[in-house]
């Protein structure tokens, strides 16, 4: 559980109600997405419909949950809040959907973690809002088929890919979401400041953003531990030189890296030459499961150029050695 994991840390409650853009204008970067959903909320609405289902993916902390409140309030619809691991059964489903209003959203994050049986409810109910039931069992078993509300799904999962086909094709409108740039996040701080009323400068903020790894939810971390700093330290203002010294103090390095990051490029750079090292090799010398960090710590690294992924194995590139003040071996990336 880490300072800079994009993944919901409880700190993150704080002021979570407040900090969350309630309308499409508020919410900053995404800017494709924004201009398609305000042309499909507004068609929808002018035409009196529900709208399409919507496909929402990318890294965590970027704004799926917020993007889906926002659409239900642009919507004037309500919304129903739920995650694939939480529904267990069909039939939990099953009573979500027969008590969902005309119109409304059902918002399933980590939407392909749904079980199979569950997931076949969700096809008809998708495609034709209705509910199939079987009644009985055996030879005497029937099938009824309920009707439900038209409504609008929309799931959330970090990868496209990690949902089946057949409920992937079920979404009419897909948006992937991006990392955010540098300006976008200062953005975002500087509203996050002024909702909070932490004292901030421009500057204060630019430095918190380089380090935010793109993820507004550690974007909105970050702030709230470096006001901590300035509360105690510093008077209460952040300028830049305040957030340099809190992000030193909270071991958080220009390029946004941690203790962790760091380490891991160390591995490969001084027990494995540089590499490539294969993933279970790395994972093993460095104490991790495998899939913890494809999943966690490489996305990250791989986004800021320090590490690359070649057919035999991760290497470091020249910028970890550099980054690291490490002198560079020949010819690190063979
Ligand atoms: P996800 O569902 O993708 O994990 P969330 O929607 O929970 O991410 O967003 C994480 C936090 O970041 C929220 O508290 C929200 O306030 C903030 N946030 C995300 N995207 C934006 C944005 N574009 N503008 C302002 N704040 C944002």
């Amino acid at each position: 559980d880490r300072l800079l994991s994009a993944a919901f840390r409880s700190e993150d409650g704080e002021g979570e109600y407040t900090l969350r853009p309630r309308r499409l204008q508020d919410f900053i970067g995404q800017e494709k997405i924004k201009e398609s959903l305000s042309i499909f909320i507004r068609a929808a609405k002018e035409r009196g419909e529900v709208l399409d289902h919507v496909l929402l993916f990318g890294p965590p902390g970027l704004g799926k949950t917020t993007l889906a409140g926002i659409i239900a309030s642009e919507l004037g619809v309500g919304i129903r809040v739920t995650s694939g691991p939480a529904v267990e059964r069909p039939g939990d489903l099953a009573a979500i959907l027969t008590n969902l209003s005309l119109g409304d959203v059902l918002f399933i994050d980590e939407v392909h973690r749904l079980s199979r049986p569950v997931e076949e409810i969700l096809y008809p109910a998708m495609e034709d809002f209705a509910l199939d039931i079987v009644i009985g069992k055996g030879p005497g078993a029937r099938s009824l088929r309920l009707e439900l509300p038209r409504f609008t799904l929309i799931g959330a999962t970090t990868r496209a890919g990690l949902l089946t086909s057949p409920l992937r094709d079920r979404f009419g409108v897909i948006c992937r979401l991006e990392y955010y740039e540098v300006n976008e996040l200062v953005q975002i701080i500087s509203r996050s400041a002024h909702i909070l009323g932490i004292p901030i400068e421009a500057e204060g903020a630019l430095e918190i953003a380089r380090r935010s790894r793109g993820t507004p939810r550690v974007a909105n971390r970050l702030l709230k531990r470096v006001r901590d700093y300035a509360q105690v330290r510093a008077g209460g203002m952040i300028t830049r030189a305040v957030a340099v010294k809190a992000l030193q103090f909270l071991e958080v390095d220009p390029l946004g890296l941690d203790h962790t990051d760091r380490r891991l490029l160390h591995i490969i750079i001084e027990k494995f030459n540089g590499g490539p090292v294969g993933l279970d090799t790395l994972a093993a010398a460095a104490g991790e499961e495998a899939g913890t960090l494809e999943d966690v710590f490489e996305p990250y690294l791989l986004q800021t150029g320090l590490l690359a992924r070649t057919p035999r194995g991760r290497v470091a590139t020249p910028a970890a050695y550099k980054h690291l003040g490490l002198p560079l071996k020949q010819d690190p990336v063979q």
